[in-house]
């Protein structure tokens, strides 16, 4: 039996739900009159999303210190061309209300950790930080296009049909901040021009279609671009990329569901095609009431809901907030399917982790949740590498003399793409000096308020390009846990004579005892029929 945490530690959740449960919105002054009917209208969600510092501050929290950082760093990032914040209504009041402190799940060391929604929505100088350790753009998508198509793998391409300034809300981890910028735009003809290529590519089976977020752009448009694509007999799966499901769940309307069943198999003659969903769900704080009713609404529809997570440093890369993430996804419908390494990508430092780390979680929640709760781990290698597999094996090769975890602290890899091409020294993690990283340690630990919160992972080299070391190495202690402490993380009930971790027969007296007393014995009462014998 699952045992959840008490109220006081989270206050969101009961031994009847898996839901996070985020404040009224009602207690926001400046929406203490909305209606609920407003308040689940998508229109009404994206004509007030948070675009200021000063609303901000009405929602969560901030000193003048932070406020004033948070809007150096959107000014300065808007001098780059860059809009680094929107956020809708919903999804600030996911946002615990003192995000500085925030209430975690028992075992979650809340003190180390801020707000996971505000990590993911709210530009912090930490995006300003370690500006020349990662590049713009860094998986150079535009270098395999043709159109609005993008083509890493032989059979499938991604068809990039809305921008990602029309994004719901802005996640600041997304590996394409630089089209966060209002100049880019896609036309009629980027298009056609895909639409053109994957006719012409009798090779291309599955099309995904995303952006930006597939559900951003006009019903008219989307219903437009799944029926030609209907059309492409080769064409038999459609992905359907968003995050709406999760940063504004009303978004996703019985409307649109409509106008995709109308579509995607509007003038096709073969087989069905197959739609499924993928969508981003990275913390279980967004696993909600409201993503679940979305969720079942996509489902009602017979479309299969996927998901894949980003491992994010002061998000997400936790042992116990990773497995309860992942759990509830499921509860909630969502079929984790990748884990992603986050890129190296300009003002993303912070957010990265060395591989082994994901290696790990994924190796020590084996047979602790069930394989279908349990992504699989991957990089996207940069520069259209494509996603190269980071999975733990059981075994370790006896001649080596290493498990992965003697590697834990290792910030680079020898990779293989799904193409043959080896990298010999791929480094997930940016580099620094030791003096860019205390100076930028010492600014976060300043716009905190405290330390030991910011703990980025970098590799430290000297002048003459010499690595040094990879800090934050005594992070992770996941490999030393034993069964007691994994079970008590994943908030199973463990009790020694009653509960196993596994194995009843071991217990068979007492649970002998136990049963002989319930209301499982044949016969006992009437309200349990056991109807094989008429059958
Ligand atoms: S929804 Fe996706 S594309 Fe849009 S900002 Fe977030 S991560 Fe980027």
């Amino acid at each position: 039996m699952l045992k959840f945490a008490t109220i006081e530690s989270v206050a969101t959740m009961t031994q009847d739900t898996f839901y996070y449960k985020p404040r009224s919105y009602q207690t926001i002054k400046r929406w203490k009159n909305v209606s609920s009917e407003e308040w689940q209208n998508p229109l009404w969600q994206d004509r007030n999303t948070i675009r200021d510092v000063e609303s901000l501050s009405e929602i969560i929290k901030l000193t003048e210190y932070q406020k004033s950082e948070i809007q150096r760093t959107i000014d300065t990032l808007r001098a780059e061309g860059k809009e680094s914040m929107r956020i809708t209504p919903y999804y600030a009041m996911l946002m615990q209300e003192d995000v500085f402190h925030p209430k975690m799940l028992d075992g979650e060391k809340a003190s180390r950790r801020l707000d996971p929604i505000f990590w993911q929505s709210v530009p912090t100088p930490a995006h300003l930080l370690f500006p020349t350790a990662g590049k713009e753009e860094s998986m150079e998508e535009g270098s395999r296009s043709y159109g609005a198509v993008y083509q890493r793998y032989p059979n499938r391409v991604a068809f990039f049909v809305s921008e990602n300034s029309a994004c719901a809300t802005f996640c600041t981890h997304c590996q394409r901040t630089k089209s966060l910028d209002s100049s880019s735009f896609i036309g009629e003809l980027d298009i056609q021009k895909g639409l053109f290529y994957i006719a012409h590519n009798v090779n291309i089976d599955e099309v995904l279609v995303t952006g930006g977020d597939a559900l951003r752009i006009g019903k008219k448009r989307l219903g437009y671009i799944l029926g030609e694509l209907s059309r492409i007999a080769h064409v038999r799966s459609i992905r359907i990329a968003t995050r709406v499901p999760v940063v504004m769940p009303m978004g996703v309307t019985e409307e649109l569901l409509t106008v995709i069943d109308q579509s995607v198999n509007k003038y096709n003659h073969g087989p069905e095609k197959m739609v499924y969903f993928m969508t981003h769900i990275n913390h279980y704080q967004e696993i909600t009431e409201d993503l679940h009713a979305a969720i079942q609404r996509i489902r009602s529809h017979g479309y299969s809901v996927r998901n894949q997570t980003v491992l994010l440093k002061h998000v997400n890369a936790y042992y116990k907030t990773l497995a309860t993430t992942f759990r509830r996804m499921f509860w909630a419908g969502v079929e984790p399917y990748y884990l992603l390494q986050c890129h190296k990508e300009k003002g993303l430092m912070h957010f990265i982790t060395p591989i082994q780390i994901g290696k790990i979680f994924i190796k020590h929640l084996q047979g602790w949740i069930s394989g279908i709760y349990k992504p699989m781990f991957a990089a996207n290698v940069e520069g259209g590498g494509g996603k190269v597999l980071l999975m733990p094996s059981g075994h370790d090769t006896v001649h080596s003399g290493l498990t992965i975890e003697d590697n834990i602290y290792d910030g680079s890899a020898k990779v293989m793409t799904w193409d043959g091409r080896v990298i010999y020294d791929y480094e997930a993690l940016g580099r620094a000096s030791r003096k860019e990283y205390a100076n930028a340690v010492k600014i976060m630990d300043q716009f905190i308020g405290r330390k030991d919160c910011f703990l980025p992972c970098l590799n430290i080299f000297d002048k003459s390009g010499e690595y040094i070391e990879t800090t934050n190495r005594g992070w992770s202690l996941i490999p030393m846990l034993s069964n007691i402490s994994k079970a008590k993380l994943l908030e199973y009930e463990v009790k020694e004579d009653e509960t196993p971790i596994t194995n009843p027969a071991l217990i068979e007296e007492k649970l002998n005892t136990l049963f002989y007393d319930s209301e499982y014995v044949p016969g006992k009462t009437t309200s349990r029929p056991f109807t094989d014998k008429s059958e």
